[in-house]
C-alpha cells in the first residue's frame, strides 16, 4: 500500500487535538468554546487514527490472524511500553491501592487503559481481531453493517445514553456493561466501523472529488456540531466520544485527505504517536513545574497557555526520544526475497483497456482468472479488475469461485468447470453461477430442485463439456428449475490461422447461433451469450456476443507463436525473480549439479540461484533455458532442481550472491518473454503461467 501523504500530516493536528482534549485550551475563556474543541472537534481524532489502521490493513482481514498479526503485535508492544512509561504515576495515582484492585486492574488492561489516555491500545487489541473474524464471517460489505450496528449500541452507551435511560431494560443491559468497562468507546463498539470504514475507502476505485469532500465535511461538521450541543443541552450525554454523525464527517475527512497529494513520510507518523504517548508525562511536568516555580496562575490556570506549554513540551520530549530511539533503537529486518512474481497492474490495466477496445457493441469482459489467474494471484486481480469496472469473472473450480466472493467479489462468478449437484446449496448461498456440462449434470442439477444460476454449455464441435448443439432446446425445457442466465460454447481452434481450423470455427458459430435461434423460438432468451475466449476475441468479428471470456490475453501474453491476426497491442503483466545464492568455479574437466549434467569443458563460473521447479519453473528448462543476470542474457546450466538451478555466468564474472536473476520479464534492455521461454520449455504459456507455485511470493507494482 502506497503511503498517502494527506494521511501522514494530518496525524500531527490530530495528536494536538487529543492533547486539547486532556488540557482544555479553551477552559479558562469559555465554557461553550471548551465544549466545541475538546468535545465535538477533538472527537474526530481517535477515528481518524482508526481508519489509517484499516487503510493500511486494507485487503488484508480475509488472511485471517496472518493478515492482523503485524499490527496486532505493534500494538501490543506499544502498550506494554507505554503502561511502563506510566507505572510512576499509576502508583502515584494509588491506582494499586483501590478496592477491588485486581479486577479494576483487569477491566483497566482489557478495556478502559492502564493510564487513562491509553484506551486506545486496547480497543485496538481487541477490535483488530474482532473485526477480522466479523469480515471472514460475514464478508465486507455486510461486516460493515455489523460494525454500523455496534457503533449504532455504542452510541446508545455514550452520548446518546439520556434516551437509552429512558427505557428500563435497555438501561439495565448497559448497566451490566458497565461492570466490565467505564465506556463504550472501545474496541467492540467504537473500532471495527472505523476501521472498516478505512479499509473500504482504500479500495474504492472512485475516489470523491477534493470539492465534493470538503462541501460534504463542512455539512456533516454543522450536523455533528448540531447533535452534540442539542445532546448537551438535553443533558443526554453520558460521554461524548460517539456521535450518530461522526462516521460521516470521518468519511469526508477521510476522502478530503487521501486526495491530497502530498509528500508524507513515517517520521511523521511516529512523531505523532510520540506526542500521544507522552503528553499526559508533560501536562504532569508541566503543572509540577509551574507549582515549584510559582507559575501556575500562568501556566496552568490560564487555559491557553497551559495547553501550548504542554505541546511544546511533548514536542520536545517526543523529538528527543525518536532521535533517541532511531539511533540505539532496533533495526528493522527486512527479508531478501527468495524467488517472486511481480504483477504490474499498470499493464494489466492497459490489457483491460486494449481488449474493451476490441469487443463488439454491447460486449464485455468476463475476466477468467483460474488458477490462481494464471499465477497473477486471482484475489488481488479480481479486486483489481472489479475496480476498473468489470463484473463477471470466470473460474475452473467452485473453491476457486469461493474464494472470489470471500473476497468480496461482487460481479457474476461463472464456473468453468463441472461442480456436483451436492454443491448445490453451496452456489446458491454464495450466489455462483454454474455451467451446466452435459445432459446427465442437468438432469442431476434438475433433480436437486434449487432454483440455480448456469449457463448452459454447448458442444459445438470440441467434443470435450457442453450439450450437443442440436438437443440444447430440448434440454433446456426439461429443467425448468434451473435459472438459464447464458448459454455458451467454446471454440477449439481459434488460435490458429489456417484455413481449415478458420472454416471449422465458422461452422461451431454457426452451430452455437442455430442452437440460440431454437432456444429464441421456444421463448428461452439467455441474458449472456458468449463463444470466444482470448484468440476468438482477437481473431473473429461479428460474433455477437455479450461476453467475451478473457484469460491470456489479459496478462498481455499470447500461448504461442502465429496465433493471432489482428493487431491488439498487449503488455505483459507478470515478472518471475529469484536471487543468486552463492558463486563458484568449475574447473576444466569437472561438472556441476545432478548427473554433472553440466560438462563446460573450460573453466567456469555457476551461480546457484534460489528458484527450482517446486517453484513452477519447469524441469524441462535443464541446460536449454535463459535467465537474465546484471542485464545479461545466461544460459541455465545443467538440471534444474526442485528448490535452485545454476546459471553459467563465466561471461559475467562481476556477479555475486544477492542479485536479482529475471526468468520472466526485463532486466534493463534484455527481455525474456513468457513466449520465449514456454518454447524453451516444449510448452505454452498458459501452462507455464499457471503453475507459477504457491511458494512464491507474489508483488503487485502499481506503476
Ligand atoms: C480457460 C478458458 C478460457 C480462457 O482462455 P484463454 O485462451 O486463456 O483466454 C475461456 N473459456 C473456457 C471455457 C476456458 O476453460
Amino acid at each position: 500500500m502506497k503511503r498517502q501523504g494527506g494521511l501522514d500530516w494530518f496525524r500531527i493536528p490530530a495528536a494536538l487535538l487529543v492533547i486539547a482534549i486532556h488540557t482544555g485550551p479553551l477552559a479558562s475563556l469559555t465554557e461553550t468554546g471548551d465544549f466545541f474543541l475538546t468535545r465535538v472537534l477533538g472527537r474526530v481524532a481517535v477515528p481518524f487514527f482508526l481508519m489509517v489502521t484499516g487503510y493500511f490493513l486494507q485487503d488484508r482481514w480475509m488472511e485471517g490472524w496472518r493478515g492482523i498479526r503485524g499490527s496486532w503485535n505493534k500494538t501490543a508492544l506499544l502498550y506494554a511500553g507505554a503502561t511502563v512509561l506510566y507505572l510512576p504515576l499509576m502508583l502515584y495515582k494509588g491506582d494499586f491501592a483501590r478496592e477491588n484492585v485486581l479486577w479494576e486492574e483487569l477491566r483497566d488492561v482489557v478495556f478502559n487503559g492502564t493510564f487513562y489516555h491509553l484506551w486506545y491500545f486496547p480497543a485496538l487489541l481487541l477490535g483488530l481481531p474482532l473485526t477480522m473474524a466479523l469480515v471472514r464471517a460475514l464478508g465486507e460489505r455486510r461486516a460493515l453493517w455489523a460494525a454500523g450496528v455496534l457503533y449504532l449500541a455504542g452510541v446508545l452507551g455514550d452520548s446518546w445514553y439520556g434516551l437509552t435511560v429512558q427505557v428500563p431494560a435497555l438501561k439495565g443491559v448497559y448497566d451490566q456493561l458497565f461492570f466490565l468497562f467505564d465506556y463504550t468507546r472501545n474496541g467492540l463498539f467504537l473500532v471495527p466501523l472505523f476501521l472498516l470504514l478505512g479499509s473500504t475507502l482504500a479500495g474504492r476505485k472512485r475516489r470523491m472529488s477534493p470539492g465534493r469532500a470538503a462541501v460534504g465535511l463542512a455539512l456533516a461538521f454543522v450536523l455533528m456540531t448540531l447533535e452534540a450541543f442539542w445532546l448537551r443541552s438535553m443533558d443526554w450525554l453520558r460521554h461524548d466520544s460517539m456521535y450518530l454523525t461522526l462516521p460521516l464527517v470521518m468519511v469526508c475527512l477521510f476522502a478530503l485527505l487521501s486526495g491530497w497529494k502530498v509528500e508524507g513520510g513515517k517520521g511523521l507518523a511516529q512523531l505523532a504517536l510520540a506526542l500521544y504517548v507522552i503528553h499526559p508525562w508533560s501536562i504532569v511536568l508541566i503543572r509540577g513545574g509551574a507549582k515549584a516555580l510559582r507559575l501556575s496562575w500562568l501556566l496552568v490556570d490560564c487555559s491557553p497557555v497551559f495547553y501550548l506549554a504542554v505541546c511544546l513540551l511533548s514536542a520536545v520530549l517526543s523529538v528527543l526520544w525518536l532521535v533517541i530511539w532511531r539511533r540505539y533503537g532496533p533495526r528493522r529486518t527486512v527479508l531478501p526475497r527468495r524467488a517472486w512474481v511481480e504483477v504490474d497492474c499498470g499493464a494489466l490495466r492497459h490489457n483491460l483497456r486494449a481488449l474493451n477496445g476490441a469487443m463488439e457493441e454491447g460486449q464485455r469482459m468476463m475476466a477468467v482468472v483460474k488458477a490462481e489467474g494464471y499465477g497473477h494471484g486471482a484475489v488481488p486481480l479480481a479486486r483489481l479488475l472489479e475496480g476498473e469496472g468489470v463484473d463477471a469473472f470466470a473460474t475452473a473450480t467452485l473453491d476457486e469461485a469461493v474464494e472470489l466472493r470471500r473476497a468480496g467479489i461482487r460481479g457474476t462468478i461463472l464456473i468453468l468447470g463441472y461442480v456436483p449437484p451436492e454443491a448445490v446449496s453451496v452456489a446458491l448461498r454464495r450466489k455462483l453461477t454454474l455451467t451446466v456440462v452435459d445432459e446427465a449434470h442437468a438432469a442431476a442439477l434438475e433433480a436437486t430442485g434449487k432454483p440455480v444460476h448456469v449457463h448452459w454449455k454447448v458442444d459445438t464441435g470440441m467434443h470435450r463439456l457442453g450439450v450437443d448443439w442440436e438437443r440444447l432446446t430440448k434440454t433446456v425445457r426439461a429443467c425448468p428449475h434451473l435459472v438459464t442466465d447464458g448459454v455458451y460454447t467454446h471454440l477449439c481452434v481459434s488460435d490458429q490461422l489456417d484455413e481449415e481450423s478458420r472454416a471449422f470455427t465458422v461452422l461451431q458459430l454457426e452451430r452455437f447461433r442455430q442452437a440460440l435461434e431454437t432456444l429464441e423460438q421456444a421463448g428461452i432468451r439467455p441474458k449472456e451469450v458468449h463463444a470466444q475466449a482470448s484468440y476468438g476475441l482477437l481473431n473473429y468479428t461479428g460474433v455477437r456476443c455479450t461476453l467475451a471470456r478473457v484469460g491470456i490475453a489479459l496478462y498481455g501474453v499470447l500461448s504461442g507463436p502465429g496465433t493471432v491476426c489482428g493487431a491488439v497491442e498487449l503488455e505483459p503483466a507478470l515478472a518471475l525473480k529469484a536471487r543468486v545464492t552463492s558463486v563458484r568455479t568449475v574447473k576444466a574437466g569437472e561438472g556441476a549439479g545432478y548427473g554433472l549434467a553440466f560438462r563446460p569443458g573450460r573453466e567456469s563460473r555457476v551461480a546457484a540461484v534460489s528458484i527450482g521447479y517446486a517453484d513452477g519453473l519447469p524441469r524441462s528448462l535443464s541446460g536449454r533455458g535463459h535467465a537474465l543476470v546484471r542485464g545479461k542474457k545466461v544460459p541455465v546450466a545443467g538440471r534444474v532442481c526442485m528448490d535452485q538451478l545454476l546459471l553459467d555466468v563465466t561471461e559475467l564474472p562481476e556477479v555475486k550472491p544477492g542479485d536479482v536473476v529475471t526468468f520472466l520479464g526485463r532486466d534493463r534492455g534484455e527481455v525474456l518473454s513468457a513466449e520465449t521461454v514456454a518454447e524453451e520449455a516444449g510448452t505454452i504459456t498458459n501452462e507455464l503461467l499457471s503453475r507459477l507455485g504457491a511458494r512464491l511470493e507474489r508483488v503487485y507494482k502499481a506503476r
